[in-house]
């Protein structure tokens, strides 16, 4: 496997489940790391914010339509019939940092103020579920600490009433106001919270300034890196209600959380993890190199992610960087339009909400998950490819990213295991 992000480790998971031995190899973290840390699936993307979430489609549902609409997107070309298996062998993966899979839609609060919509989240987000919370949502920012605003999250929730939202309140615990405090990064505040008693003053400081009649307190999404510190439990514990997080910007603590969870179930599946650049410049017919090393593989997989992991570079023309594979990206409704050659300002939009060629370009695979060559035929049939290095969708925009990376993943592990 090259990458290590979710692509790369679901597909590592896929192929040790299927009886192979395993290598991946990572030259660092790419876009997962930086993720909000829940799942986007597929969002019912027609449906305004005022249609009743109990009439919303689910993810399956909406699956299967975006599949219909976009031939281009990597549901429509591998098929949705194995994403539902594909996300709940995610979930089974990580069970102590995502929740299961239900084919329902979670409706989570965003750092920024606004409500997304996704598959399948982490336990840390489920009780800031919009459609599922009951009573009074009291969001609840740091009073001391300069990175979180909890007014916007109170507005979103209201915003999202005539969809079924419960009401909410917004209000500041007394918490990161010393000298040092009130700067710390994201990560720093994540550790700060995991120290011995740290979670339970915060949750009594919570607890002090939470509105009459408050169900739930919505947090900044800094509840620890390693859920087996349990700070989200804990800190719920003195709060004396439910706790949730909002999702993340970058720097995104749980984006760093499923990280190192996807790392740590990789080491116990037994996948051999190598820190490095992998080149596969004569491969197959000479070994890789794997860290400088060289290394025997009967089949690869490149989860080597977009722009963020590296997997595509521009040297002139758009290329995949590992073997010069041909990128491609969907212009217009038109899939498949080269853009290798074609100069940079034309594969953008002025308007910011417009879809962008370049977001969206990378290789093109066949429903086996084999990147295409120039000749449009697989360019070996031994190599796959999964994630964000595939075309044909803006995977950090478009409610679908970690979600085409599971189920890209699953199918290109388990083929590359066949
Ligand atoms: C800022 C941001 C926020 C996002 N938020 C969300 C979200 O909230 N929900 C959602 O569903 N999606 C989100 N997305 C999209 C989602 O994160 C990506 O689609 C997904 O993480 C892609 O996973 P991946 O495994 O394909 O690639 P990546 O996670 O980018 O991993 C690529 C891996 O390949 C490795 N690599 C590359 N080249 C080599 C090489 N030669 N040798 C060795 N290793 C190599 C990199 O080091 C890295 O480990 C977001 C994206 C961004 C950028």
């Amino acid at each position: 496997m090259v990458g290590g992000g979710m692509a790369g480790a679901i597909a590592a998971l896929a192929a040790r489940e299927a009886g192979a031995s395993v290598l991946l190899a990572r030259r660092g973290p790419g876009g997962t790391a930086l993720s909000g840390g829940a799942v986007g699936v597929a969002p019912d993307a027609g449906a305004p914010s005022t249609v009743p979430f109990a009439l919303r489609l689910r993810p399956m549902e909406a699956a299967r339509r975006l599949a219909a609409l976009r031939p281009a997107h990597p549901y429509a070309i591998a098929g949705v019939g194995r994403l539902a298996e594909a996300l709940d062998f995610a979930a089974r993966a990580l069970p102590g940092l995502l929740a299961p899979f239900e084919d329902r839609s979670r409706f989570l609060v965003t750092a920024g103020g606004g409500v997304a919509e996704c598959g399948l989240c982490q336990r840390s987000q489920v009780a800031g579920d919009l459609a599922l919370a009951r009573g009074l949502v009291a969001a609840v920012g740091f009073r001391g600490h300069l990175g979180f605003d909890a007014r916007p999250w109170a507005a979103a929730v209201a915003g999202m009433a005539a969809a079924g939202a419960p009401p909410s309140a917004w209000a500041e615990a007394e918490l990161f106001g010393g000298p040092e405090e009130g700067t710390l990064a994201p990560h720093e505040l994540a550790r700060a919270l995991e120290r011995p008693g740290a979670a339970e003053a915060a949750g009594a400081a919570v607890r002090a300034v939470l509105p009459a009649g408050a169900a739930v307190a919505l947090l900044p999404p800094v509840l620890g890196l390693d859920p087996a510190v349990r700070v989200l439990e804990r800190l719920a514990a003195a709060a004396g209600v439910p706790v949730a997080e909002t999702l993340a910007d970058v720097p995104s603590v749980p984006g760093l959380r499923l990280q190192a969870a996807l790392e740590a179930r990789l080491a116990a599946a037994g996948v051999e993890l190598v820190s490095g650049k992998v080149e596969l410049g004569g491969w197959p017919r000479r070994p890789l190199l794997v860290a400088g090393q060289e290394r025997e593989a009967r089949a690869v997989v490149l989860a080597s992610g977009r722009f963020v992991g590296g997997g595509l570079v521009r040297h002139g023309e758009l290329r995949e960087a590992l073997l010069g594979l041909p990128v491609e990206a969907t212009v217009g409704g038109e899939s498949g339009t080269r853009l290798a050659g074609r100069p940079a300002p034309s594969l953008t939009r002025p308007e910011r909400r417009a879809p962008q060629p370049l977001l969206a370009a990378g290789l093109r695979v066949d429903a086996a998950m084999r990147p295409l060559g120039e000749s449009g035929q697989p360019a070996h049939p031994r190599l796959f490819a999964a994630g964000a290095v595939i075309g044909g969708y803006e995977n950090a925009a478009d409610g679908t990213g970690l979600g085409a990376a599971i189920l890209t993943g699953y199918l290109a592990g388990k083929a590359a295991a066949g």
